[in-house]
């Protein structure tokens, strides 16, 4: 299931502009057959091909490829999505309007629940989600969106008003300059499916 050689990390020119290493990561996992079998998947993903985070991307600035490398394990018999991801994306500075970077790398975890009372089975700061609210049911497999986990940690990560830390623009303002807003994020729709025990 894994793709190789892709176990390099994506932040030089060279990676920049190879796009022969880039690989389509599958939409969806078939728990039948990968929850206990050690299902590990890794490679450069072009940001551009996840959809929704697709139309945040700045055009003015070439986008290097994200490494990813995420595999299914079980702990306290529970299912969990980790992955670890390396590289960033840029977006447009909302002060300026020219690219800003923005860094993707961490490791993420997800608990992936078969039920409410697997709570108790979990870390405190653990994050997770109920497979029922998740799986894709295609008789007779049942199939976790991949993918689309992992979009929704990265747009959960991408900040709503992206900005360079030392934005160099002067903006003119007359009169008070207005406090900016702490809007919604656009994507918090995505962590009210995500429990945290903390809360
Ligand atoms: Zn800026």
């Amino acid at each position: 299931m894994s793709n190789t050689p892709a176990n390099t990390k994506s932040s030089t020119q060279a990676d920049e502009t190879n796009t022969s290493t880039l690989v389509d990561m599958p939409e969806y996992v078939s728990l039948d057959k990968w929850a206990d079998n050690a299902f590990e998947w890794k490679g450069n993903v072009a940001p551009v091909s996840f959809e929704r985070l697709a139309v945040l991307l700045s055009t003015e600035h070439q986008q290097p490829t994200l490494y990813l490398n995420a595999n299914l394990y079980r702990r306290n018999n529970v299912l969990h999505l980790a992955f670890e991801l390396a590289g960033e994306t840029w977006l447009t500075c909302q002060r300026c309007l020219q690219p800003v970077a923005i860094d993707l790398t961490d490791d993420y975890d997800i608990a992936l629940l078969d039920k409410d009372s697997q709570i108790s089975l979990v870390d405190d700061e653990q994050d997770y989600l109920l497979l029922d609210e998740v799986i894709v049911e295609k008789a007779p497999e049942r199939l976790l969106p991949f993918k689309k986990l992992v979009e929704d940690e990265i747009l959960l990560k991408t900040p709503l008003a992206p900005k360079h830390d030392d934005c160099e623009m002067i903006v003119e303002q007359f009169g008070e300059i207005p406090e900016e807003e702490e809007n919604e994020n656009p994507f918090a729709a995505l962590a009210t499916l995500k429990g945290k025990l903390s809360k």
